[in-house]
């Protein structure tokens, strides 16, 4: 898993009928590192996420992960580029294992298709069998090794959100977009799932962009962080900075 390039957001502007969403914004996601992107309601951190992840294409500005142009393209060419994200909707049946959830994460990777599994060509089962040990590797990592034949629909809460960050994983990601991972949470499953994040960063050296609105989240778990307010980003630093900056302070206390 090669993780050299930073992921880089060059004046991106966003606009949709008469609003501007994104104003001209810009960071780095440094290699290996979690970035926080933050900010009030309607800042436009999920517009921010859209448009990382292909879903909403920027009006003007750029994507680009190392030298790899991300701007405009499909989400599932960028997700083949290496960068993947979680889907709060699992389009799954209802009773699939968490192991079936996980071997569909891994799809893309899957070189020799369903033609040659439907064959039952000897290359087929070699690969069917090294996805299946990853997935293992991957649920044991984020500690879900002992629920993989378990129904994903029976486990609580914060294990489903697991499930989540495990499938995006299986696409073996140079970065993962992570939106409001711990919402919804009580207090045990945000401790767990932060400690997840931070072993994806420190354990597999992947970068990650977190938008989180827990603050205590955030400042444990980012290395950098990037304050949006009413689209444009008017802070930016490590969580000790954007912590003290005053403008952040003015953003969330509402002019
Ligand atoms: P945040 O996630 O920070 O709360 P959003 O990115 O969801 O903010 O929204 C930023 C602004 O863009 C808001 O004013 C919102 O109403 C608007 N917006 C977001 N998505 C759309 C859309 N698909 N169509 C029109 N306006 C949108
Ligand atoms: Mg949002």
């Amino acid at each position: 898993m090669s993780t050299a390039e930073a992921l880089q957001v060059a004046d991106v502007t966003v606009k949709f009928a008469g609003l501007t969403a994104l104003d001209s914004v810009s960071f780095t996601v440094e290699p290996g590192s979690v970035h926080a992107v933050i900010g009030p309601n309607g800042a436009g951190k999920s517009t921010c996420f859209n448009v990382l992840s292909g879903v909403y294409r920027a009006t003007s500005g750029s994507v680009r992960l190392g030298d790899a142009e991300l701007t405009g393209l499909a989400p599932h060419r960028i997700a083949a580029l290496g960068v993947a994200r979680t889907f709060q909707n699992l389009a799954l049946p209802p009773r699939a294992t968490v192991s079936d959830s996980l071997l569909l994460g891994r799809h893309r990777l899957t070189r020799t298709g369903f033609l040659a599994a439907g064959l039952r060509l000897p290359s087929a089962a070699r690969e069917a069998r090294a996805h299946l040990q990853r997935v293992h590797e991957i649920a044991e990592f984020v500690g879900l090794a002992d629920d993989l034949e378990k129904p994903a629909g029976v486990l609580p809460y914060g294990k489903q959100k697991l499930v989540e960050l495990a499938r995006a994983l299986c696409m073996e990601p140079r970065v993962l977009l992570l939106d409001e991972p711990v919402a919804g949470m009580t207090a045990d499953e945000r401790r767990a799932t932060a400690a997840v994040v931070a072993g994806v960063r420190d354990g597999l050296g992947i970068s990650i962009v977190l938008v989180e609105h827990d603050m205590g989240v955030v400042m444990r778990l980012a290395d950098a962080v990037t304050v949006l307010d009413f689209g444009k980003r008017i802070a930016g630093g490590t969580p000790a900075q954007v912590q003290n900056d005053p403008a952040v302070v003015q953003a969330y206390l509402g002019a």
